[in-house]
């Protein structure tokens, strides 16, 4: 039951419960003159017993009577907007990732409905508990833009163009994150916003992955996930090889001395098994039922699913914050300094969701690599070639920032562009990739197809 809304800080019940029941532990352990203790029971006990019988009075169950209010009205304004709500636009309006069957037969949905999913209508009759956690979750005091007569469908729209945690990310979190973010914030529609959720929480699990590669590279850290993740580049890289990778780390940086700061406290597995890593196994899960034909047929069901994806994507962008403390660097020009003994550098930050990246000049102990990605940390700069490079994309004939995604035979590998999925080939890093984490396999037999 959620009594009170998330963060705790922000919910003036929460306070008031709080506060009666510290008048009341006072009241207790001082109490006016001349009055003698009613029972035999120390101090202390009768002050934490009448704590929670005042906060249960005063706080718990009136809490409880606006927890009931909100679903009467929720429900009252779901059967209001539920009818006209369907389709404004095309089921088939628009599809944009080639991986994803295109949404078929909006026509057809009806009685195809019945057998694979929940009808269309009662669902938001009975089911009002997913809609509720979302405000819980992801809205926190944002309850507010509720009333007015906005249909349900619009309402996530609004909430995700707004939301707080998407907005700081924009403008702190590396360039492929922020940039995919700011794709759900422009959303042109509600079924728009549900591929763009999928596709940046896919980039922030690569984004994760490649982190954690890099680090496990720098510090001969070696996991059955990475291996795996090496051997995975000969078929394609999936979303699910990147997130096996940083749940290995898990145990690894929770003990290493050089961990990435922050990291070790965001892979820490919360209560519910919530956690950066199980959070962004829920777009996962919903991005393999897409793919397989599931996908929401129309804005209404869109904003149903967006309402289960949406809480699990938001706590883990927030824990990725610590990324944020962490600056891609893509370094332009060097110079030795002779009498400093170190380098000056010139790079970009590639920060932010801006193309554009910002200059920025900073001295290095060590030489840096011309045209080369690095991730700033406090224990120097690690170089994020070869999964993350600048390449010019002959589609969009521009440069981009691309990742290494598949061996493309020995010499070449087929590296996707983060923006917008582009393909283009490298023949200067396959060695890298073969050799990532560990040695080249020394057998031949499963390189040959
Ligand atoms: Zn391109």
């Amino acid at each position: 039951m959620r009594l009170f809304d998330k963060p705790l800080h922000r919910d003036g019940f929460a306070w008031w419960t709080g506060v009666w029941a510290l008048i009341a532990a006072l009241s207790q352990i001082f109490p006016s003159e001349g009055v003698k203790p009613a029972t035999a029971m120390p101090v202390w006990a009768n002050a934490i017993l009448s704590a929670a019988l005042i906060g249960f009075l005063l706080g718990l169950v009136p809490a409880y009577f606006r927890l009931l209010a909100r679903r009467r009205r929720f429900r009252r304004h779901a059967a209001a907007n539920g009818v006209p709500a369907p389709t404004a636009t095309g089921p088939q309006q628009r599809v944009t990732v080639a991986s994803g069957p295109a949404a078929p037969q909006g026509h057809a949905e009806a009685s195809r409905r019945t057998a694979a999913s929940p009808p269309p209508e009662p669902p938001f009759e009975r089911q009002d508990p997913p809609p509720d956690r979302s405000k819980g979750d992801a809205g926190a005091s944002r309850a507010e833009p509720s009333r007015g007569a906005t249909p349900i469908s619009a309402l996530d729209l609004a909430v995700l163009r707004e939301e707080p945690t998407l907005q700081q990310a924009r403008k702190v979190l590396p360039y492929p994150i922020a940039r995919s973010i700011r794709g759900i914030q422009q959303s042109g529609d509600l079924k728009d916003a549900y591929e763009n959720v999928l596709r940046a929480a896919e980039t922030l699990s690569t984004v994760l992955g490649i982190v954690s590669t890099i680090w496990a590279r720098q510090h001969q850290v070696r996991t059955p996930e990475l291996d795996n993740l090496q051997k995975g580049f000969a078929r394609g890289l999936t979303w699910g090889h990147w997130l096996d990778v940083v749940r290995s780390m898990d145990r690894v940086m929770a003990t290493h001395p050089s961990a990435l700061i922050g990291m070790p406290d965001a892979l820490k597995l919360k209560k519910g098994n919530t956690g950066l890593e199980p959070d962004l196994r829920r777009p996962l899960k919903e991005c393999n039922q897409w793919a397989h034909g599931a996908g929401p047929r129309n804005n209404l069901e869109a904003s149903e699913r967006l309402a289960e994806v949406v809480p699990p994507f938001l706590r883990a962008v927030e824990a990725a914050g610590f990324l944020a403390d962490m600056p891609w660097l893509l370094v332009h020009d060097v110079k030795f300094r002779r009498r400093e003994g170190d380098f000056l550098i010139s790079a970009s930050e590639a920060m932010g969701d801006h193309p554009d990246f910002e200059h920025r000049s900073l001295n290095s102990p060590t030489a840096l690599a011309e045209d080369v990605f690095y991730l700033q940390t406090p224990e120097g700069a690690l170089d994020l070639t070869p999964l993350v490079v600048m390449r010019p994309c002959p589609t969009c004939h521009q440069r981009e920032v691309a990742f290494s995604d598949r061996l493309d035979g020995r010499q070449r590998v087929a590296l996707k562009t983060f923006d917008r999925g582009h393909v283009l080939f490298d023949d200067t890093l396959a060695d890298e990739v073969w050799t990532l984490v560990a040695p080249p396999p020394t057998v031949k037999a499963d390189e040959a197809d």
